[in-house]
Order: structure tokens, then sequence, then C-alpha cells
């Protein structure tokens, strides 16, 4: 089975997570995407502002129903700072007939080079690099090593981040169409991002 995995805070979910899946899922040919939200970190001041259980909720909640989505909980589980080769190591050990991907938008390939132990990740899986309004998908100032492992997929623009949500909510505008309705209704419940 194919799997790519799509990493990131989700703090909250939106739109642009689902579509990238979803684009990276076809021109990949992928079975699953999984959407595995990062641990939070310790003592920073750019930590999220939803906690785990609430950014791994509102997860479920944007993917239920897809039964190509799924959400894969050991970075949340482990919590605080994960690196993405530890985690890519156990999931091949409990996956061992997966061929996994790793989905990424285009702000994180060019920081690729700074990953910890980026050459033996680059040997283990395929990046799946994603158009990012904003930035360059260009993957040509990358070590060949590095490069080799990246391929590139277009979507459709879609320019939202969750700071832009997180900063709308907190202004008192509307979020809806930017996440899933019942991400929206979790967010609303929950009163999160709320100034
Ligand atoms: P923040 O503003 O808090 O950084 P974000 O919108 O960038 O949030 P993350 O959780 O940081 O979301 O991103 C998870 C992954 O999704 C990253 O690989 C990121 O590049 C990618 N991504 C996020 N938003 C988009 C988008 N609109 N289009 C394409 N890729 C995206
Ligand atoms: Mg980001």
């Amino acid at each position: 089975m194919r799997v790519g995995i799509m990493g990131g805070t989700f703090d909250p979910i939106h739109l642009g997570h689902l579509l990238a899946a979803e684009r990276a899922r076809e021109e990949a040919g992928l079975d699953e995407v999984w959407f595995m939200p990062a641990g939070t970190p310790p003592h920073k001041p750019n930590a999220p502002k939803a906690n785990a259980d609430e950014r791994l909720a509102m997860v479920k909640a944007a993917i239920a129903g897809n039964r190509r989505f799924r959400a894969e909980e050991t970075e949340i589980r482990r919590g605080g700072t994960s690196y993405t080769i530890d985690t890519v190591r156990e999931l091949k050990l409990r996956h061992p007939d997966c061929d996994f991907f790793y989905i990424i938008g285009a702000d994180m390939v060019q920081y690729l080079p700074n990953w910890m132990r980026i050459d033996e990740l680059a040997a283990l899986i395929t990046f799946i690099g994603l158009a990012r309004p904003g930035y360059s998908a260009d993957t040509r100032g990358l070590p060949p090593a590095i490069r080799a492992s990246v391929v590139s997929v277009t979507m459709p623009q879609v320019d939202i981040s969750s700071t832009t949500i997180r900063n709308m909510r907190a202004s008192g505008q509307s979020i809806k169409y930017l996440v899933p309705d019942a991400v929206l209704a979790y967010i609303e419940e929950n009163r999160l991002y709320e100034s």
C-alpha cells in the first residue's frame, strides 16, 4: 500500500491541507493519506494555540467520512517535538508492507536540507512537494541527493494558512468555508482562537 503522510501542526486544519492531501493522493497514486498532527513542543513562545487533543479532534472531524484519509497519532501521543526520521522509521517498522511518502507544502521544501538526518530520511521515503502561494516550488537549489527524492505536484492555489484563520477568529471575522463545517462547529463550541 502507498501511504502519504501529511504532517503539520493543524492549528487548525483547513481546506488548503485537505486539498493538498487529495491532489497528492491522486497525482502520486497513493492509496491513503494519513494526517499526522505534531506533538506540542514544551514552553515555546510560538507553541500551538489549541492543545494536542483539540488539534487531533479537529483533524478527525475534518476527515470523517473519507475512507482514504486517516489520523495518525504517533507524534501527538509521543508528545513534545519529534524528528520526522524517527517517526518514519517507527512507521516503517509497524507497517513493513507500506511504501511511505511525505507530503509537504512548498514553504517546507526549501528547508529540507536542515531536517535532522535528511539523507537517511530521503533514502527511506519520497517527498511530495505542493505548490503554495508565495513560495517557490523550485527544487533546483536542493542538494542532488535530496532533490532526487522530491516530486512536485501542482494544486489550485489556496491562499489559506492556519495563522490567517487564527487571526481572523481573534478579530471576530467569519472563517466559514475556510475550514470544513465540522471543524468550524468544533472551534465555536470550544471557543478556540478567540481574543
Ligand atoms: P501555520 O500558519 O500555523 O504555520 P499552516 O497553514 O502553514 O499553519 P501547517 O500545519 O503549518 O499549516 O502545515 C502543514 C503542512 O501543510 C505543511 O507541509 C504546509 O506546507 C502545508 N500547507 C499548509 N497550508 C497549505 C496550503 N494552503 N497549500 C499547500 N500546502 C499547505
Ligand atoms: Mg505552517
